[in-house]
């Protein structure tokens, strides 16, 4: 396994000494062989996510295959800039000079996907790698096993094999890929294995960027209109994967005194989207194996929550469903508000004040993205300024990280390094600084000897 991991590094490395990524042409023809790929393919792709995750076809195509499509259509329109050098201001020191800032690509990249997103979480990284002009090799999750063998069959036909290629498999096949020099490694997944790509990295020196995850918040607030926020909740939790998204709301926060109309406006709205009996509903995902199903299941029999159901519970082991399910009052020691929770369940915690939720979030390590439904300005700023997360939105939940224009990553646990439209094409280039000078203004007061009127120069 370990030879023949080195042989594809090696085989990558060959392609991209030759120059051919390097090109224009080349970039762009290949965000145009996803762009295809994506839409000839969109059954085959809408299949594999049903398969693995009982995914709704909307869902599919919104979240996923059209999230692919924006990225390269965003970097086709803008590659040439992107590619520009960027002029740089210079200093006396140098003068007469000029300088530039070079995007240079760095070489031959891995990456390691998840399965949440077992499409866009691939691909999109790719889209990255190769507008900067690397070579790539995508390593996706054998949790959705249909999506992982599809990405290996259409990238081979659609891609140049000679620079991206896939490697399907576990931790062995992960494992023998970072015994391996990469240029850089872009890994999506839990922190535990994230430590274990950083600890790999390093013994090659390698950048990593780590997409990581943990509990983000949402705090509501008792001035805001309740129905629109309760849909945009259940929009970034339940509609987002059943809950298995790293931006989903993990635990909501509010006052003592609004949490019943909070919890009354959630269980409306989610009987409006998914009827009285939701494990029916076929607009909600499956949790993606039984591992995952007995680990949810364990965060709702944990004796300090157990009865703290105030909606949903139903679960169907056969077929792995979860329906939308609320707890109230859990305690701050109880599992489910100690791990993140990756599913559809929502624990509410309540404090006096909507303020003191800004040191319930902060006492926590710090999440991937936090969302505050508020009408009040001053308490919008006080938690733009105070809470410390990967990204946030306000007055919403998840749609910050479909806006192109702002980076997406993590901080502290939630990870490190960020992407999505020109972050990823930064992510995966080397900003090379360049000085240009002719060779007129050569100053002697830099050469020895170094007397004391040079110095009185400087
Ligand atoms: P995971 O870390 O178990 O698996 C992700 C990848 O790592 C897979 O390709 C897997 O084969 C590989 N892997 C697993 N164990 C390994 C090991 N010991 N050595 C080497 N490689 C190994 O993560 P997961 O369960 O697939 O994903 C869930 C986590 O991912 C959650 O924490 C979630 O928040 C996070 N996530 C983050 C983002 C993001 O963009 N920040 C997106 C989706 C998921």
């Amino acid at each position: 396994m370990a030879l023949e991991a080195a042989q594809l590094v090696a085989g990558l490395r060959a392609t991209f000494v030759s120059g051919k990524t390097k090109s224009y042409e080349w970039r762009v023809s290949q965000l145009k062989a996803v762009v295809k790929l994506a839409d000839e393919r969109e059954k085959d792709i809408i299949g594999a996510l049903r398969s693995d995750l009982n995914k709704p076809e909307f869902e599919s195509y919104v979240h996923e295959i059209s999230g692919v499509k924006k990225s390269c259509k965003l970097a086709l329109k803008e590659l040439q800039q992107w590619m520009t050098p960027e002029k740089a201001k210079t200093s006396s020191t140098t003068f007469p000079s000029s300088a530039e800032i070079v995007s240079e690509p760095l070489g031959v990249i891995l990456v390691i996907s998840t399965w949440n997103y077992p499409f866009l979480l691939s691909l999109d990284p790719i889209v990255g790698a190769i507008s900067a002009g690397n070579t790539v090799v995508l390593k996706p999750s054998e949790i959705t096993p249909a999506t992982s063998s599809m990405l290996s069959k259409l990238i081979h036909e659609y891609m140049d094999s000679s620079a991206v290629k896939v490697v399907e498999g576990a931790v062995p096949e992960t494992t023998a890929l970072l015994e391996q020099k990469w240029d850089k490694i872009f890994y999506t997944g839990s922190c535990k294995v994230g430590r274990i790509i950083l600890a790999a990295a390093a013994k090659h020196l390698t950048p990593v960027i780590l997409e990581l995850g943990g509990k983000c918040p949402v705090v509501v607030d008792e001035n805001v209109n309740l129905e629109v926020a309760a849909r945009r909740i259940i929009a970034g939790k339940w509609c987002s994967n059943n809950g298995q998204t790293c931006v989903a709301p993990d635990y909501a926060i509010t006052t003592k005194a609004f949490a019943s109309k909070l919890i009354d406006a959630l269980i409306s709205e989610l009987e409006k989207f998914f009827g009285k009996e939701p494990l029916k509903s076929q607009d909600l995902s499956r949790i993606v194996n039984s591992n995952h199903f007995n680990r949810l299941e364990k965060l709702m029999n944990d004796e300090k929550v157990s009865d703290k159901i105030v909606h949903g519970g139903q679960r169907d082991e056969t077929n792995l469903k979860i329906a939308p399910t609320i707890l109230f009052d859990v305690p701050e020691d109880s599992l489910i508000m100690n791990e993140e929770i990756f599913g559809p369940l929502l624990p509410i915690i309540t404090v006096n004040k909507i303020e003191d939720s800004i040191n319930v979030i902060n006492a926590r390590e710090k999440p991937l993205a936090a969302y505050l439904f508020t009408d009040e300005k001053r308490l919008e700023e006080e938690f733009i300024g105070s809470v410390s997360a990967g990204g946030m939105s306000i007055n919403e939940t998840t749609l910050q990280v479909t806006v192109n224009s702002l980076p997406f990553g993590g901080v502290g646990e939630s990870g490190m390094g960020s992407y999505h439209g020109k972050f990823s094409f930064d992510a995966f280039s080397h900003k090379k600084a360049v000085l240009r000078r002719s060779f007129a203004g050569d100053a002697a007061t830099r050469y020895p000897p170094y007397t004391p009127e040079k110095l009185r120069l400087i």
